[in-house]
């Protein structure tokens, strides 16, 4: 079942790669498996799906732990809003974080990252419609809080996420995704070295393909509606 929605989901990426002239491999499919028990997370992994998001600290470390069997064969990425007294465990048990919203979060990662595991790769979440949505930096924050972020220890600066308000339609989605990409694009034009756009959800991975998303986070289409 779960992997049968897997397929459609990765079908999907295929013809919205294909449409735009992209490589298919140019984009990754995070599962976001937040409210779905552990056991909906090993069926996944037993079609071949890998990275898998979560939303809630708690929720996301204790299935972790619940699936350590798997440990090595999985990859965390922690997606929901943080607070700064919640950055101990993100740090300990994922690999990825999207959601950087402020230089003290990252701090406070980067502080607590084990010496023994490989760097955090860390996204700034940026707003991208003008405040519809609370979380993230503005356009304009982004480059400063990058550079801050990429020269802290044992987080690897990878790109941006965004979230923006469902729009009506595919042109609506993807002009928002845009200013996205452009931000990334401003990033890439001041040095640093970045690579991931973390855009686009089940209801309009296409709009986000097509604005050159190389991350979808995927839940509903995979393992239903919450
Ligand atoms: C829940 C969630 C998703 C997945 O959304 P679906 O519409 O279920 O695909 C993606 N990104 C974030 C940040 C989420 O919180």
């Amino acid at each position: 079942m779960i992997g049968d929605k897997l397929q459609q989901v990765r079908a999907r990426i295929v013809t919205a790669c294909t449409a735009c002239g992209r490589d298919p491999a140019s984009v990754r499919l995070l599962a976001v498996s937040k409210t779905f028990p552990a056991e909906a997370v090993r069926e996944a992994r037993s079609a071949g799906q890998i990275a898998f998001g979560e939303n809630y600290v708690q929720e996301g470390v204790a299935k972790i732990e619940a699936l350590s069997d798997l440990r090595g064969g999985l990859e965390w990425h922690c997606i929901g809003p943080l607070q700064s007294n919640k950055t101990r465990p993100v740090a300990a048990h994922f690999d990825w974080v999207h959601s950087i919203d402020r230089l003290k979060i990252a701090e406070r990662l980067a502080e607590q990252r084990p010496a023994e595991l490989p760097p955090l790769q860390v996204c700034l979440q940026v707003n991208v419609d003008s405040g519809a949505n609370k979380s993230g930096v503005t356009p304009e924050e982004a480059l400063p809080l990058a550079r801050a972020v990429a020269a802290l220890p044992r987080l690897r600066l990878r790109g941006l996420m965004a979230i923006p308000e469902p729009a009506p339609d595919f042109e609506a989605q993807r002009a928002v995704f845009l200013r996205a990409a452009a931000v990334l694009g401003e990033l890439r034009g001041a040095g640093l070295d970045v690579d991931t756009l973390s855009l686009g959800m089940s209801a309009d991975l296409e709009a986000a393909i097509a604005a050159g998303s190389t991350m979808v986070r995927i839940g509903t289409a995979i393992f239903g509606s919450r």
